[in-house]
């Protein structure tokens, strides 16, 4: 049984006010609450095991150490990597993807060689590309998206040609909550023999997320936004893949030999991890993945297409309330803005109500222009939101509208 009120408890900052009122959380997209456990996790490894990983031969180093490769071991078996050299911690998702286009631009990239991109990217895995075409001058192409906020498949396969050399695509975007199907896009880059590149920055928290059976070349995650700490991330690459790519960092943990005449670099997974790890952070993004574990990603997932469904329905019912992504495979996004009300306007009184939501570009400003506007409010749901929470932010709108 999915039990709310028992799951919520596990969130302290959910019981706190803001203004006097109690606390709406709507934007999980941009980062999640944490689990008490989670938050003991960092306290009790910094109170009682605190050393740094893989150089010490003594006690504490050891188990900060196995406690590191452990997690490493855990995000491997959550995500259905084959094997933990697969799994390279990062600062979070954009660092996986600038490691990517550095890396895989510098090792498998010439001029001239393309990319494709698509509308609904996030600026992380748009601008490290653009980094790469300044730098090197490949080609960035874009997948175009209808109305609904769909990718256009056919418009996908006309863009490869003799010189794409990846596919980086988002699997949910985190404005209109499209969940693309990166299933079918493996199977028509991998015809195409081209890899592909999956950011799960919005995925990997809300429903099963399985490279094998997906079948993508990489994967990318944030910490954070799954319940864990910031500062810690996941790129997935397969081994092939990984072993043709060159370091994107230089400098400790990541060699095997270095003389001033030259370094031999250590093995996958460390030879992409350049100086101390954020071992503590890694340890407590495997409790927060057990966390979820526990509850059930699939239950999560219900639990958040219930709220999707729910929050469409009782948003679309405002007037003068437009939805961007009416996408048939939605998830636990709604982008909106009313008519005449300026987005930032709406989020600042919508706070003043104690209901938390984005407005902005965020940060996916291709995406604002394909729709012909600045910015939009966004309200994005967590496991621990509630259809209860999803009338106030209606309430919340009805009474703004009402000023205007
Ligand atoms: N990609 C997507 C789809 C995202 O939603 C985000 C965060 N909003 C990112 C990448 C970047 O993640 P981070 O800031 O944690 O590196």
């Amino acid at each position: 049984m999915y039990d709310i009120e028992a799951i919520r408890k596990d969130f302290p900052i959910l019981s706190r006010t803001v203004y006097d009122r109690p606390l709406v959380y709507l934007d999980n997209a941009a980062t999640t609450q944490k689990p008490r456990e989670v938050v003991e996790a960092i306290v009790n490894e910094y109170y009682s095991v605190n050393a740094n990983v893989h150089r010490g031969v003594h006690f504490l180093s050891q188990q900060a150490t196995e406690l590191h490769e452990q997690a490493r071991e855990r995000v491997a078996r959550f995500v259905g990597a084959r094997s933990s050299r697969e799994i390279v911690f990062t600062r979070g998702t954009t660092e996986s993807l600038n490691l990517v286009a550095s890396s895989f631009g510098e090792g498998c990239m010439k001029a001239g060689d393309e990319v494709i991109l698509s509308t609904m990217e996030h600026h992380s895995n748009i601008v490290p590309w653009q980094m790469l075409r300044d730098r090197k001058g490949i080609v960035i192409k874009v997948i175009p998206i209808n109305e609904a906020g769909e990718l256009d498949l056919e418009a996908f396969e006309r863009l490869f040609s003799p010189r794409t050399r990846m596919v980086a695509v988002t699997h949910v975007s985190n404005v209109l909550g499209t969940v693309n199907p990166v299933k079918e896009l493996t199977s028509i880059a991998h015809a195409h023999e081209v890899p592909i590149l999956v950011d799960g920055a919005q995925s990997v928290p809300h429903f099963p997320v399985d490279v094998s059976d997906i079948g993508c070349d990489f994967l990318t995650f944030s910490g954070h936004k799954v319940y864990g700490p910031t500062g810690i991330g996941v790129l997935y690459g397969r081994e092939d893949w990984l072993d043709r790519m060159p370091p994107y960092q230089g400098g400790g943990e990541m060699i095997s030999h270095v003389t001033f005449a030259q370094t031999t670099y250590e093995q996958l997974p460390y030879k992409f991890e350049a100086g101390t790890p954020d071992y503590v952070g890694s340890n407590a993004l495997a409790v927060a993945l057990d966390y979820v574990s526990r509850l059930g990603m699939e239950h999560i997932a219900a639990h958040e297409r219930e709220l999707t469904a729910y929050a469409m329905e009782r948003l679309g019912a405002i007037p003068g309330l437009h939805i961007y992504g009416q996408a048939r495979e939605k998830d636990a996004v709604v982008a909106f803005n009313i008519e005449g009300i300026h987005h930032l306007d709406m989020g600042t009184l919508l706070d003043r109500l104690g209901i938390a939501v984005r407005t902005g570009h965020h940060c996916a400003q291709p995406l604002m222009e394909r729709y012909g506007v600045e910015g939009m409010v966004r309200a994005s749901f967590g496991l621990y939101n509630t259809c209860q929470e999803i009338d106030t932010l209606a309430e919340g709108i009805e009474r703004v509208r009402k000023m205007f």
